[in-house]
């Protein structure tokens, strides 16, 4: 997550916390971590095996990457990391390579994308977004952005692999974007100028992991399904079966991550964050020790099923429409004032 818009609204939500909490002893939720490593958060049938999530997580963390800014030597090497990966997993890659070097603000970035045909649905498409970039080091030490965000980055590679050998409806594209720190730069590129092949009226859903395992208090804040209500019912059935609680509703932070170029364009999407339960947020302390790995892992096994929720939904573009119909209502469940917020969405009449 972008660091100054983080704090701004950071501060923002605790003093609204204080004021909501009154004098029933709230505490600030960034200073006082609950213990998650007591709870047993081992989903029930895990389709995603444990260990090479953590490995991946922990490669991507380690102290050669240091700290994964963007233009590093370290953001280089976790990128090769990705590209290996997807050359093993055989995805698909748009203009013949999955590295794809954008200039966003007179700064060069590099995205790599890769993406999976859909079996029985491909002209629609769902995205898997998250930033493989972090900021490098403070005060001389490495911050290795183990929570933000090679978090999400390591999920990413593993659904990859999943959805390969389990082949999706709809067609799925994997975008780990760089330059995310420095101001959402490699996602704004992308949005900007998206691959021919990929205009944006065929995305019919951004799900945007950015901050999934630093769970202290056993949950994960969603943002997107105040703007996209139907979104709603499918993630709170996949969280169901979760010892993870799934907040909804969250849209603090949505202009703070890659979702929110997308959001912009009226895209609906899910943004997937732990949000101030991070003690350790931009700090030397973001390390793959300090991770709750059966937190983590239980978090992107419900995110998957999430999707896979979503995926057999054979006819997602009526609920999530790009184009006029004759039967459309206003979406009435928006909390905040937005762009969109006169987005219509089909009736199911
Ligand atoms: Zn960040």
């Amino acid at each position: 997550m972008t660091y100054r818009i983080q704090h701004l609204w950071s501060s923002l939500f605790v003093l609204t916390a204080v004021f909501a909490l009154g004098g029933c002893g709230g505490s600030d939720p960034a200073t006082t971590p609950g213990p998650p490593a007591q709870v047993d958060y081992t989903p029930a049938s895990p389709r995603l095996v444990k260990q090479p999530l953590m490995d991946d997580l922990r490669v991507l963390s380690a102290p050669d990457m240091e700290g994964r800014k963007v233009g590093s030597a370290g953001n280089a090497k976790a990128r090769a990391l990705i590209v290996a990966r997807f050359q093993q997993v055989e995805l698909s890659s748009y203009g013949g390579s999955f590295e794809q070097p954008v200039i966003w603000r007179d700064s060069p970035c590099t995205n790599v994308i890769g993406y999976l045909p859909g079996s029985t649905n491909p002209g629609r498409t769902i995205l898997f977004t998250a930033h493989y970039d972090h900021i490098g080091t403070r005060n001389g030490q490495v911050c290795p952005g183990a929570d933000d965000n090679a978090s999400g980055t390591a999920s990413l590679l593993q659904l990859a692999a999943w959805l390969k050998a389990h082949p999706p409806a709809h067609t799925v594209v994997f975008c780990l974007f760089d330059g995310e720190e420095s101001g959402l730069y490699g996602s704004q590129a992308f949005v900007a100028a998206p691959p021919s092949a990929l205009p944006l009226a065929s995305i019919d859903v951004v799900l945007n992991l950015d901050m999934i395992a630093q769970g202290t208090r056993g949950r994960i804040f969603v943002g997107g399904t105040s703007y996209t209500s139907v979104l709603k019912p499918h993630l709170l059935a996949a969280f169901a079966a979760s010892k993870v609680q799934a907040i909804p509703d969250f849209e603090t932070y949505d202009h703070a991550s890659d979702q929110y170029p997308f959001m912009q364009k009226g895209i609906p999407f899910l943004f997937f964050c732990v949000g101030d339960d991070d003690p350790y947020y931009h700090t030397p302390q973001d390390t793959f020790e300090s991770i709750p790995q059966g937190f983590y892992w239980a978090t992107l096994e419900a995110i998957l099923d999430t999707f896979l929720r979503l995926d057999v939904l054979a006819q997602l573009p009526l609920i999530l429409p790009h184009a006029p119909s004759q039967s459309l209502r206003t979406e009435q469940r928006i909390l905040n004032p937005h762009p969109w917020r006169h987005r219509m969405i089909m009736a199911e009449e």
